[in-house]
């Protein structure tokens, strides 16, 4: 049954008006009040499913715990009938903080019958270090549920693995494919996922991101670009009492340039550059042949970092000691999100779908500087990408009291499985 031709807020006054009174409703109840059903009962097995994510450590350094629960996750997709495994990356992207081994990923897909493509992401990795879990475990306190990345983003894994188990004991197969993406190298953004969730993404329909939906489970169509900048000057060294003539000033050269470079900023389109860090020199005495400094850069659009790197590039070449060589590297650490008509729409009809829940849906267009794995995706995709699916929660990465609230449990399981029926169905607007 198509729902095209009814008008948003009748239709989402005639679904409000189903699920209150199913008994003599219309065809249209019985689905709804059936995935309302089963996401009652999954929500204690999702709360059991986040203790036992939570109790493997998995920071993004720790090879062993990432390996562990990487196996847990792949094992749970498995048991729901997908094609499940456990990837390495296909290239990493080197940064500057880039360790020697970086997380793999849990790809699954899961084959329907219908056409539409559709896939959730989320990450398994974390900030915190090995030993720390042992003082913050597990533990539901009245609505919360606490636990040592369980907000960011151990939540999201455990919806994405109940939200498929919701479809199949719906017996639901009327998407073309559903594929699952968990990273393990977000919180150091993404060198190894990058580019399988670009490759990914380019592929979908689709794109659901289940960071968390923060305190208040707004959706995201938007998330800020992070940047970097390394500027690094080598000169000569010399004696600086005794033959400072003879030497190439680095920290000079550097100065000049940090001159130079420090009025890029448009706030007014998002994008800024801050210059943050900086290093030169050995010994008081030693006219310094090296120096270096760091920026940090947002920005909203892809284009402008782009557009950054090139003006940057072109400015370096102006120096003021001719015998220094200068050199500027950027590194997009993340791009920019930006919203589009078809993730404005498929958000829109997130928020009919909450309303027959009977709560509201905010969507957020405006990035608030927090940049995720939602911008991967979107990279080179006509795809709507939406983020925030996640459970509504608070703290990450303050390591301690991070929680979710148990409360959105079910509503984020009936969001995210009404969302992926009705774009197979194609019932959206
Ligand atoms: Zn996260």
């Amino acid at each position: 049954m198509s729902l095209a031709p009814t008008p948003r807020a009748t239709l989402a006054a005639a679904l409000f008006a189903c699920t209150l009174a199913f008994a003599g409703s219309p065809l249209r109840a019985a689905p709804v009040t059936a995935v309302h059903e089963l996401a009652q009962q999954e929500k204690g097995p999702l709360l059991g499913t986040l203790r036992d994510l939570v109790s493997i450590e998995s920071g993004s350094q720790d090879v062993e715990g990432l390996a562990q629960i990487a196996a847990l996750i792949r094992d749970r997709l498995a048991q729901l009938g997908g094609k499940a495994e456990i990837m390495e990356p296909a290239e990493v992207f080197r940064m500057d903080d880039t360790p020697p081994k970086t997380g793999a990923m849990v790809h699954a897909e899961f084959k329907g019958t219908g056409t539409r493509k559709i896939m959730l992401i989320a990450h398994m990795d974390t900030v915190y270090l090995r030993g720390m879990l042992k003082d913050q475990p597990f533990r539901v306190d009245g609505d919360r549920a606490y636990g040592l990345g369980i907000s960011d983003d151990k939540q999201g894994v455990a919806l994405i693995i109940h939200t498929v188990a919701l479809l199949q004991k719906l017996k639901f197969k009327d998407y073309g494919t559903l594929t699952v993406l968990i990273n393990g190298d977000e919180e150091i953004s993404s060198p190894g996922a990058r580019a399988t969730i670009t490759r990914l993404g380019s592929e979908q329909d689709a794109v659901f991101s289940f960071e968390g939906g923060g305190e208040d489970g707004g959706l995201r169509l938007a998330t800020s670009g992070i940047g970097a900048a390394y500027l690094s000057v080598e000169g000569k060294a010399s004696h600086a009492g005794a033959a400072p003539e003879k030497g190439v000033n680095a920290l000079y050269e550097l100065s000049h340039q940090l001159l130079q470079l420090k009025d890029l900023s448009q706030p007014e389109r998002g994008l800024k550059l801050n210059w943050t860090v900086s290093q030169a020199g050995t010994n008081r005495n030693v006219i310094p042949a090296r120096a270096t400094a760091q920026a940090d850069a947002r920005a909203l659009k892809v284009a402008d970092f782009e557009q950054l790197e090139a003006t940057l590039q072109q400015r370096v070449q102006n120096k003021l000691l001719p015998d220094s060589k200068v050199q500027v590297k950027f590194e997009v650490r993340r791009p920019p999100l930006e919203a589009t008509a078809a993730s404005r729409s498929l958000a829109a009809h997130g928020a009919v779908v909450y309303q027959e829940l009977g709560l509201p849906l905010k969507v957020y267009e405006a990035a608030t500087g927090g940049g995720t794995d939602a911008a991967f995706a979107a990279l080179k995709t006509k795809a709507a990408v939406i983020e925030g699916f996640g459970l509504s929660g608070y703290g990450a990465h303050s390591n301690d009291a991070e929680y979710v609230q148990i409360g959105s449990i079910v509503p984020r399981l009936y969001l995210s499985a009404r969302m992926i029926m009705d774009l197979s169905q194609n019932k959206m607007k």
